[in-house]
């Protein structure tokens, strides 16, 4: 045997071990580093990490784009781009303080402060430097190569100055206002919330809450009431007006109420008028006897949205409790009464109420008007609810100031960004644009802690003093500069500045800003805009000092980066993130803040429910990493459509290894016969050339054309393309190359093992972005350990050159397989094994394969084959059940009956017109006979035809074939070389066989010799 160039493989590969393995190898050579150095000054790619919450380790649906990004970050690199490698880290806002109350027990607003808002400030800062470090690792692990020790967190002062700079010029384009309405409020968390964040599907719930009608007894109408329907009773005390259709019926009952006619069909009225001569009449108030309500005159008001599809046609409305009814207060100019605190919890001015929270309070006022007989009924009902973003609490409506930039001017300039984008899947293009068509007002503030701190001064003069930067800060403090340790609360509470206008002392509003402005900005924080000189470690500042060397670039950097190639996130982002950088950055700049989207759906267990920790479906991408390994995860995210979720889960691993190992195996085939044949390949002469075999070629061409698609896969951001293609060119590579091959490589044949070796080197290298440990792994044993000249790592080659393949020649081999894959169905239906030989076939509808005969004849074991007509084929077709029967509906029996009669005609693709209508080979089964004595098949135009008919020597010589089988099984069971040479005994009753065959069988074997004797055996012989 000759030298061993190639490491021998195991039966299959340790995948954690292996990438283990891998990631040291890299740590170690400085793989990553060589990278960037190679491609410093090549061509740009520009890609923006959106910022991941570094608040808990990550989960697997944060594996999903971790991977999409490393992957084209890596395929560009092998293309030889220049690209930055900065990771963000989303670090302040709800998400951290919500987790850090929970982790402390803080049960409230009022828990944090009396806790002390610096300590709190301090936590929240060491939860995300705690987990930014496991993430980083999780994230290392998974394969992603990062500038780690560089990450942006969206907490720096820098970040937060970027965004003051970003305000003052919303103040001076006059889009910032302070706004009064009625807003979704969490009373846990004790802030609004905005649209953007509420958006998703996810924070909506059925929920079960009472269902109460309510008399309102009419002023100066003896007798008579209005009935209202509620599902909030805590609104109740709160009620000013209540609100008619001034176009609907609405009757009088017997017993004195008043509803829409359209809501009780059945009921006998003894009045009925139209809504508007409702409008202006009086009625009590329901709770008229509490402080709050004192001075309120209740009436009934017009208004054209009442619902006459539930309720009672009549709508109680409390201004102070709900956004319609603030918006009718406004046009009705009614009073606004606002019953509950921060906390969700009744005002003093409710009297035996207050203090209690809108829940507790439903059961009081149920109770109460029961009491005093103002209940008509009482039932439940369950409804979509919604609850908060990020702490599930259900929410309630509250009217508070808010501060909002104005979404008017921007909304078209976005729009016309937007048209310059593009996005993939490309329909998501258009959810952005209806997203951008919708957006309300940015709702910009939360009466929060650990966030951007507005720098919003207001002057009792009117004047509103909005601070661009920590330099005017400073500029204008006139106290507390001395104790201001970052722009975080409360140390910037703690500074009071002079008013522009009027030289008053004025203090900063105490909300913080939304964290999408955090995220937004980041295009212009990290990339050093307007920013006179790079400062070294210049951006880590504030709270990130310590966590971050990241520089502060000078502007010159910006205009090199700006805007971004390409940016991708999950399709929630179009709400979130892609609307708040392209909200910033057209603001700022008045373009895209990126030029391509790659967005996807969702992660979902293999159930395809949402993973929840609280359901215990949730898997931890640790737990995934350990047990499944990064490169299966890295497929399994790969090989999904973006526009569809993805189900992620163990048993979908496995059969991702499965796959793998069957490229794993065709390795293994080859360091197997090029260490036996002392076969030593060259990187410089990679691709096979001189003397091939017809198959050498092929798989030469097949293999350009898994390139040249692979290529255009990655071309398009659509890793799904790539996944397909190398399934399909291993399917080819292993199922017909090298099956088709293998006594070539018994022999040694150099031009098999050449154009396997390109082959398989070809594989690498478009895979290695996708699965760059195993890449890695099989690139070290082929080529980095077998040439000298080659690359030591496979992301350190260039990316292969795409030659365009001879489609001609792939089409006439792909029609070769077309008729074995007939065949061997024909041989199935029929009950014959490939192992019997047959003694004609006929194959009609091809035209290349005519040329393939030999290939046809040895793959289906026929000893002749005919290209010509296959007579009187018999097809029968019915319908499809499941499927046709919804579809056709009454009209199935008419054309089960014309498919019954053969009354159709089929067309091509597979599919049938009967009673004048076409149907689709999804619906309908199709059954195929021949004449007696054959088996048939078809499909696509092609029809083979197989003659069943055995005699004694196609008998014997299936025997043959059992014989050689069952040998090579024991060979490999005794574990003998596959070069050894034996001497077979084969049993008396098979010698019949060995006469026949006996020569075919030692070619097969490595026998040097055959006796007869009592069983089959094998024994080694020298050769
Ligand atoms: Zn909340
Ligand atoms: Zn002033």
């Amino acid at each position: 045997m000759a030298e061993t160039i190639f490491q021998p493989l195991p039966d299959k590969p340790d995948h954690p071990a292996l990438e283990v393995e891998v990631l040291e190898w890299w740590e170690g050579q400085g793989t990553f580093e060589r990278l960037r150095d190679r491609n410093r000054g090549g061509p740009t790619f520009s890609f923006m990490d959106g910022p991941i919450t570094a608040n808990n380790p990550a989960g697997v649906h944060h594996g999903h784009g971790r991977t999409l990004k490393d992957v084209f970050q890596r395929y560009k690199a092998m293309r030889g781009f220049d690209q930055r490698y900065q990771n963000g880290f989303d670090s302040q806002g709800l998400w951290v303080e919500v987790e850090v109350e929970k982790s402390l027990g803080l049960k409230s607003k009022k828990d944090i402060e009396e806790y002390g808002l610096a300590e709190f400030a301090r936590k929240c800062r060491e939860r995300v430097a705690h987990y930014s470090e496991v993430m980083t690792d999780q994230c290392r692990r998974l394969g992603q190569w990062m500038d780690w020790d560089n990450d942006y967190y969206t907490f720096s002062d820098t970040n937060i100055e970027y965004i003051w700079g970003f305000l003052k010029t919303v103040q001076e384009r006059g889009w910032l206002y302070k706004g009064h309405r009625s807003t979704q409020w969490c009373p846990r968390c004790g802030t609004s919330l905005s649209q953007h964040e509420q958006a998703g599907e996810e924070n909506y719930v059925d929920m079960e809450h009472p269902s109460l009608f309510v008399r309102f007894p009419l002023v100066g109408r003896k007798d008579e009431s209005l009935v209202v329907w509620t599902t909030t009773p805590w609104t109740l005390p709160a009620n000013i007006a209540a609100a008619v259709r001034p176009d609907a019926d609405y009757g009088l009952t017997a017993d004195g109420r008043w509803v829409a006619v359209a809501r009780f069909p059945d009921e006998s009225f003894v009045r009925t008028v139209r809504g508007e001569e409702l409008v202006g009449l009086e009625y009590d108030g329901p709770f008229d006897a509490l402080a709050a309500q004192a001075g309120v005159t209740h009436v009934v008001i017009p208004w054209d949205e009442v619902s006459l599809d539930e309720g009672t046609g009549i709508v109680h409305i409390a201004p102070g409790a709900g956004a319609e009814d603030f918006e009718l207060a406004r046009v009705h100019d009614l009073p606004v009464l606002a019953p509950i605190d921060e906390a969700g919890r009744m005002l003093p001015e409710y009297g035996a109420l207050a203090g209690f929270t809108t829940d507790e309070v439903a059961v009081r006022v149920t109770e109460d008007l029961h009491e005093r007989g103002l209940l008509v009924d009482e039932t439940t009902i369950t409804h979509r609810y919604p609850i908060c973003w990020r702490c599930k609490t259900p929410l309630v409506f509250r009217v508070v100031d808010d501060w909002f930039i104005s979404a008017g001017e921007i909304r078209q300039p976005m729009l016309d960004a937007n048209d310059t984008v593009e996005w993939t899947p490309p329909q998501y293009k258009k959810r952005m644009d209806d997203w951008l068509r919708n957006m309300s007002d940015w709702n910009i503030s939360r009466k929060r802690y650990f966030g951007l701190p507005l720098p919003f001064y207001p002057c009792e003069c009117g004047h509103l003093n909005v601070i661009g930067s920590r330099a005017e800060l400073e500029a204008r403090a006139v106290s507390g500069l001395e104790q201001l340790e970052e722009l975080h609360r409360p140390w910037v509470d703690a500074v009071r500045i002079s008013c522009e206008a009027c030289e008053r002392e004025v203090e900063r509003i105490p909300e913080v800003g939304d964290a999408w402005l955090d995220a937004g900005i980041v295009h212009f924080s990290t990339l050093g805009w307007h920013n006179p000189e790079w400062r070294e470690h210049g951006y880590a500042t504030g709270a990130s000092a310590g966590l971050s060397g990241a520089d502060l670039p000078d502007h010159a950097y910006w205009e090199k980066w700006y805007p971004a190639d390409w940016v991708s996130e999950m399709r929630e982002q179009i709400r979130l993130w892609f609307y708040s950088q392209c909200f910033m950055a057209v603001t700022l700049t008045g373009i895209s803040p990126y030029r391509k989207v790659l967005t996807y759906e969702k992660v979902f267990d293999e159930r395809g429910k949402a993973m929840h920790k609280s359901t215990g479906n949730a898997i931890e991408l640790n737990e995934a990493l350990e047990r499944m390994g990064a490169d299966v995860m890295r497929w399994i995210y790969c090989a999904q459509t973006p526009s569809e979720p993805l189900r992620f889960g163990y048993a979908h691993a496995d059969e991702v290894k499965r796959r793998f190992l069957t490229f794993w195996n065709s390795v293994s085939f080859f360091v197997l016969y090029a260490n036996i044949d002392g076969f030593r390949p060259s990187w410089t002469e990679l691709e096979p050339e001189g003397d091939l075999e017809p198959l050498d070629r092929w798989l030469v061409e097949r293999t350009h054309a898994f390139v040249a698609d692979a290529t255009a896969g990655y071309e398009s951001w659509l890793t799904v393309d790539v996944v397909r293609d190398f399934e399909e060119y291993l399917e080819d590579l292993s199922n017909w190359y090298i099956r088709r091959s293998r006594a070539r490589f018994w022999k040694g044949d150099a031009a098999a093992l050449q154009t396997l070796w390109y082959a398989l080197v070809q594989t690498v290298r478009v895979l290695a972005p996708i699965v760059p440990f195993l890449a890695e792994h099989v690139w070290r044993n082929l080529v980095a350990g077998a040439c000298e000249d080659a690359p030591e790592s496979v992301h350190l080659a260039p990316w292969p050159e795409t030659t365009p393949p001879d489609r001609a020649l792939l089409d006439e081999i792909a029609e070769v397989r077309r008729v074995v894959e007939l065949g061997r169905q024909a041989r199935s239906t029929s009950g014959l094994k490939l192992r019997q030989p047959l003694r004609r076939m006929i194959v009609e509808g091809v035209s290349a394969a005519r040329t393939h005969e030999a290939e046809i004849r040895d793959e289906l074991r026929v000893r002749d084959v005919e290209f010509g007509h296959v007579e009187a084929v018999e097809v029968r077709v019915k319908p499809n059940l499941p499927v046709l029967g919804p579809k056709l509906g009454k009209e199935l029996g008419a054309v089960r009956a014309a498919l019954q009669a053969g009354e159709f005609e089929e067309l091509d693709g597979g599919r049938f017109r009967v009673n004048g209508r076409i149907l689709e080979p999804d619906e309908v089964l199709v059954e195929r006979g021949g004449r007696e004595g054959w088996a048939v098949a078809s499909a696509d135009g092609v029809t083979v035809a197989l003659d069943t008919t055995l005699d004694d020597d196609l008998l014997l010589e299936a025997d043959a074939y059992e014989l050689i089988h069952a040998v090579n099984s024991l060979r490999k069971e005794r574990g003998f070389d596959v070069t050894d040479r034996i001497a077979l005994t084969v049993p008396k009753p098979r010698a019949g066989t060995v006469d026949a065959y006996g020569e075919r069988i030692k070619d097969e074997v490595l026998a040097l010799e055959i006796r007869i004797g009592d069983g089959l055996e094998i024994e080694k012989r020298g050769a």
